[in-house]
């Protein structure tokens, strides 16, 4: 069976998500694409062999797509999700699930009236080997319960349209899905320092911004995030349990060892760290098409809360203080 794609947003990701479903993944193939920039999805359709539909709605409703990729900017992606739903058909949407808080309830309501789980939310780390093996060690109970957790998101440089509340945004927001993933437990509180400039960053931007996040266990989480620190992506993450650490390598294969020094290599860019893990959640969602079983990936629900811990972060950044993460109580929907 081959699952026939519609792609929503042909821009960075959503290229490389094409790539990945036509070459790497067997079981998919992209039949119909869509942009705001009609010359560009009109250049990658062709490039793939698929359709240009007019728009993100068109191409939901098409009856030769079976499922849906929303790669598009976010802002757009409620009504592109809401559609799908609507429309009784399986949508991986790239993170955020959508920009406002009130949108995720939203479509976290839309799908729960459908019935069945239909989305899935492009938090790739979840997928990713190393953050797996960090899961894995902390469930085991071998370091004790978890007390910390040191994370940093290093990027090398961003573009001059960057901004501080996209660090929050657009960066950080990986590290709240992942610690509430890891921790297997919900953030209630967040706080936000900026510390010392960085002299490589524009004055208005807030580089590097330093984010502690209070888990309801009371274990505290921080997290740093540098958006012009030249050196290379360096993605980190060290948890202290009770009895021991737990913490992320570099995703490098290969250290050489020579004349007294370790040398190794550093990732350019998030695309060559999660390569891995962006096949691994495709694979994932077309399976479960396949097989007819809800996603088991992060769902609308954990979209929700990782906006709520954003938007929390984003009053932190402005007032200084530490801002409480209210959310709903979980629906038993999104249990399993
Ligand atoms: P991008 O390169 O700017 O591409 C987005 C594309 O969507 C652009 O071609 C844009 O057209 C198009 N678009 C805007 N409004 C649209 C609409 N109403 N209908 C159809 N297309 C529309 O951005 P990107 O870096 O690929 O990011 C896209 C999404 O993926 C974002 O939500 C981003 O946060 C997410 N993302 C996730 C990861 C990850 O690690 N999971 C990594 C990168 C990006 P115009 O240029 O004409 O506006």
């Amino acid at each position: 069976m081959t699952v026939n794609i519609g792609v929503i947003g042909t821009g960075l990701i959503g290229q490389d998500h094409i790539r990945r479903l036509n070459m790497m993944l067997a079981g998919s193939a992209v039949v119909a694409v869509s942009d705001a920039d009609n010359e560009r999805a009109r250049e990658v359709a062709d490039r793939v062999g698929a359709r240009v539909l007019p728009t993100g709605l068109d191409l939901i409703n098409d009856p030769d797509v079976d499922a849906v990729v929303v790669a598009s900017w976010g802002p757009t992606h409620e009504e592109f999700v809401l559609a799908a739903i609507e429309s009784g058909k399986s949508v991986f949407c790239e993170k955020p699930l959508a920009t406002t808080q009130s949108a995720c309830q939203r479509i976290v309501s839309a799908e729960q009236e459908h019935g069945k789980r239909l989305v899935q939310v492009g938090f790739m780390r979840r997928y990713d080997a190393a953050y797996l093996a960090l899961k894995e060690a902390t469930d085991s109970g071998e370091i004790g319960a978890p007390l910390l957790m040191h994370c940093a998101h290093r990027i090398p440089q961003v573009a001059d349209n960057f901004t501080s509340e996209m660090a929050i945004n657009d960066a950080a927001i990986h590290e709240f899905d992942m610690v509430r993933w890891i921790f297997g437990s919900e953030v209630v509180g967040v706080r936000v320092f900026a510390p010392r400039h960085n002299r490589n960053s524009r004055p208005e931007l807030l580089d590097p911004l330093f984010i502690i996040l209070e888990m309801d266990s009371g274990a505290l989480v921080d997290i740093e995030v540098s958006a012009n620190i030249r050196y290379g992506y360096d993605i980190r993450g060290e948890i202290v349990g009770e009895l021991g650490t737990a913490s992320l390598e570099n995703s490098s294969a290969l250290e050489i060892r020579s004349a007294f020094q370790a040398r190794t290599q550093v990732p350019g860019d998030w695309q060559a760290r999660f390569s891995q893990a962006y096949d691994s959640e495709l694979r994932d969602w077309i399976s479960g098409i396949e097989t007819g079983v809800s996603p088991k990936g992060p769902s609308s629900w954990d979209g929700y809360a990782a906006t709520c811990i954003a938007d929390a972060a984003l009053e932190a950044l402005q007032s200084g203080n530490s801002v409480a993460v209210n959310l709903e109580s979980r629906p038993t929907f999104y249990d399993s």
